[in-house]
């Protein structure tokens, strides 16, 4: 046989024509690498029947089953016959059919054990699976015998096309012939001693073979940890790469010696800085004081006060003739951050008017631009000219602006708030702009508090602040769960408190999970590892009305009920000026209630909001819950959330609704979240561009063993930056970061 040429290696040649183009097309598995890193999902015992009443209609599934009937059925209407199958795991039963294929009954016999692969179909009430594929377990043929000698049989991932038992048969192929090479491939193998001698942890053959091939459970567990190890490690070595790479681009240092635009702008705050924004705001003047650019994160519960914090270094930049940029998830932030920021600024934001005049003596002010794209040609124009020029200090926009041709005439300071995936894409996007010597500093920020280990994993290439603390005095906002079926009369409280809210001149949020009952999904949410989505897509739970709560079906009730009240909605699918007029009113009062979706999840920003009102609060998440109710209480008047849901007591959906109306703390909420999601759920994933390449490693549970990932690999790259003496771990890394940015190309 052919030597293995690395991980790369094509499955076609090894397993057949045929089989490779399945197993492409099927799973995405082209390489010998793909192959041996395709883990199995779980293991099923020789002697183990897999539970029939699990199966779930529509899933592709694998079962190990016993044969309890065999007969054969002439059909009446057309000529042929039935073959069916009664298989059972003892308790339950599944019926098993194939269409004229009647030599079947040579193998399938009443009592031998089979896997059967397919898909689960109901016909006449009854589960089964038409025409699967399956091997018969205890048929001395040498093929099985070979196959399932073992105790253990690994279940993988599988499809339609391509078999577990096609897998573990080609996995066996590529072991045999080359798993006493698969040594030279380890990327744990290099130094003295080596990485694996420094984990305790065993070799590649071993663990391949242990986690393909057991024949004991120590056996599996030995092989996963290895595994789970160097997933860790490859993966930290490749984030500490990404931070001395960013360490070598050179950025403009922003001493704040003699800042008297800070100086001005803290003395006419309208409130005291608290400790926290205090000592972070010192935390980001060191950094951006220095000539490496700054990679920091800024996570801070909801109305922690991170847009002062950012500001504030803005302004540091400015003072040292720089620019700084305030990037916004959606056109509605931008536009509302743009007029906070000019409100706070007052004078010290208007250079070039009238109104500079009123700045304090010797403070030269800057003026604020919002650039975003729906403004019209003319004032883009202008607006692009202020920034060209650096007549703009402070510039305020969505991420697009990263990916325009702007150019400003000296970029100091990034700014990315809110944004999916910790802005990954935004700092790709200016990875590819900024020149290596003009590099500007860079700070994310984030209202989603995040473990310490899984930050490590999803970003760690960045430094990490936290405000742990919203500022003192802040109102009280009292959290209801309120059930429509169990108590009726609670609803019509609610539209009378509404009612008292508004006639108070307050501003009241009423929250839909979709626009209109076209809206196939609930609108798209800067959190989305947070929606729970796949629930949503399971029947509802008992008592729940089938329909959902759209912001077109409320309008109409609120008008009824409210007749008095000003109300509008406020949803994705309007225009960027319309959704401007509904915020400007909501500030001004001249909307007192707006119907919305998920758009005013982030950072919308209106003090006298006392009431909230979230329609089929369970087809949300934890986080997102807390997010939204993050939009009333701003001020100084107390306020109200009610969360409407049908989910009987005791359901886990009313157990995340009490868990929020338990607590207004962000960080307790994420870890109570983190508890009751499943693992592969958690940030991990969907919100690094990371769900492609975690295999086996669990961010939470696996803890530990990224913090020994992440020291190792820090003293590896500080010993041998290049890893020129580890080619196997380099070449691991390489693979990884080909396979992220293929992610985030995708997506
Ligand atoms: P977030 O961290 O959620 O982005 P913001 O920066 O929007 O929070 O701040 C929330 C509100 O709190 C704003 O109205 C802001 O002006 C106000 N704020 C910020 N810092 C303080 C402070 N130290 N004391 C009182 N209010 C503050
Ligand atoms: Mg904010």
């Amino acid at each position: 046989m052919t030597s293995l040429d690395g991980w790369g290696t094509k499955l076609r040649g090894l397993v057949g024509g045929r089989s490779a183009g399945a197993f492409e097309r099927g799973l995405g598995l082209v390489t010998v690498g793909d192959l041996l890193r395709h883990y199995p999902r779980r293991y099923a015992e020789r002697g183990e029947l897999t539970a029939i009443a699990g199966l779930v209609d529509k899933d592709h599934v694998t079962v190990v089953a016993e044969i309890a009937k065999v007969t054969t059925r002439r059909m009446r209407s057309k000529k042929g016959s039935i073959l069916e199958v009664l298989v059972t795991d003892g308790t339950d039963s599944l019926d098993i059919t194939f269409f004229n294929q009647q030599w079947r009954e040579r193998e399938l016999k009443v009592g031998r054990r089979g896997l059967f692969a397919g898909t689960v179909s109901t016909y006449r009430g009854r589960r089964q699976l038409a025409h699967p594929q399956y091997v018969v377990l205890d048929d001395a043929s040498a093929e099985n015998a070979m196959n399932f000698a073992g105790a253990i049989i690994p279940v993988y991932p599988s499809c339609k096309t391509v078999t577990t038992w096609q897998i573990q048969r080609a996995v066996a192929v590529v072991l045999d012939a080359f798993g006493e090479e698969l040594g030279e491939l380890d990327p744990l193998e290099s130094g003295d001693p080596t990485i694996r001698q420094q984990a305790g942890v065993c070799d590649l053959r071993t663990a391949m073979e242990g986690i393909h091939r057991p024949t004991t459970y120590p056996q599996i567990e030995q092989a996963r940890q290895r595994l789970v190890f160097e997933e860790a490690l490859v993966l930290q070595t490749a984030l500490v790469e990404r931070r001395l790479v960013a360490q070598g681009h050179r950025a403009r240092p922003r001493p704040i010696q003699g800042s008297d635009l800070r100086e001005a702008f803290d003395s006419a705050l309208p409130f005291a800085l608290t400790d926290g924004q205090r000592e972070v705001g010192a935390e980001i003047s060191a950094d951006i004081a220095r000539d490496v650019p700054m990679q920091r994160l800024l996570q801070g519960d909801v109305g922690s006060g991170k847009t002062v914090v950012a500001l504030r270094a803005m302004l540091d930049v400015v003072a040292d003739g720089g620019q700084a940029v305030l990037l916004a998830p959606t056109e509605v932030l931008a536009a509302q951050h743009a007029a906070g920021i000019r409100s706070l600024l007052g004078p010290l934001g208007q250079a070039g008017t009238l109104l500079e005049a009123d700045a304090p003596e010797g403070v030269r002010g800057t003026q604020v631009v919002l650039l975003t794209g729906s403004a019209r040609s003319r004032e883009r124009r202008a607006a692009l000219e202020a920034i060209a020029s650096g007549q703009a200090g402070l510039v305020v926009g969505t991420h697009a602006l990263l990916e325009e041709t702007v150019e400003f005439a000296d970029l100091g300071l990034v700014v990315i708030d809110e944004q999916h995936r910790f802005g990954v894409e935004q700092r790709a996007a200016l990875a590819r702009r900024a020149p290596d010597d003009n590099y500007p500093h860079v700070l994310v920020m984030t209202a989603t508090p995040i473990p310490r280990t899984v930050a490590m994993t999803v970003f760690g290439d960045l430094d990490v602040s936290t405000l742990s603390h919203v500022p003192a005095g802040r109102a009280d906002v009292a959290t209801h769960v309120v059930n429509p079926i169990a108590q009726p009369a609670h609803v019509d409280r609610m539209w009378q408190r509404a009612a008292e809210e508004i006639g108070a001149g307050h501003r009241v949020f009423f929250v839909c999970p979709r626009i209109d009952r076209h809206d196939p999904e609930q609108e798209t949410s800067s959190h989305d590892a947070d929606s729970p989505a796949s629930e949503a897509d399971t029947p509802g739970t008992p008592g729940t009305p089938v329909s959902t709560a759209t912001v077109e079906d409320v309008l109409d009730e609120a008008r009824r009920r409210l007749p008095d009240a000003s109300i509008a909605p406020l949803h994705g699918r309007m225009s960027a000026e319309d959704k401007d007029a509904v915020m400007t009113g909501l500030a001004s009062g001249e909307v007192d209630l707006a119907v919305s979706t998920t758009v005013i999840e982030v950072g919308v920003d209106v003090p006298a909001a006392t009431m909230m009102v979230v329609f089929d609060a369970d087809r949300f998440g934890i986080s997102q819950l807390h997010q939204l109710r993050g939009r009333i209480g701003r001020g100084t008047l107390p306020g109200v959330c009610l969360l409407v849901s049908s989910a009987p007591s005791g359901s886990p959906a009313r157990e995340r609704l009490d868990a929020v109306a338990a607590t207004r703390d962000g960080f307790e909420l994420a870890n109570r979240d983190l508890q009751i999601r499943r693992e592969g759920d958690v940030l991990g994933g969907s919100q690094s561009g990371m769900r492609s390449s975690l295999r086996l490693l669990r961010v939470v549970e696996d803890a530990e063993t990224i913090v020994q990932a992440r020291t190792l690999a820090e003293s590896l790259l500080a010993e041998d930056p290049s890893l020129a003496g580890h080619p196997a771990l380099q070449a691991a890394v390489t693979a990884l970061d080909t396979e992220q940015a293929e992610f985030l190309d995708k997506t």
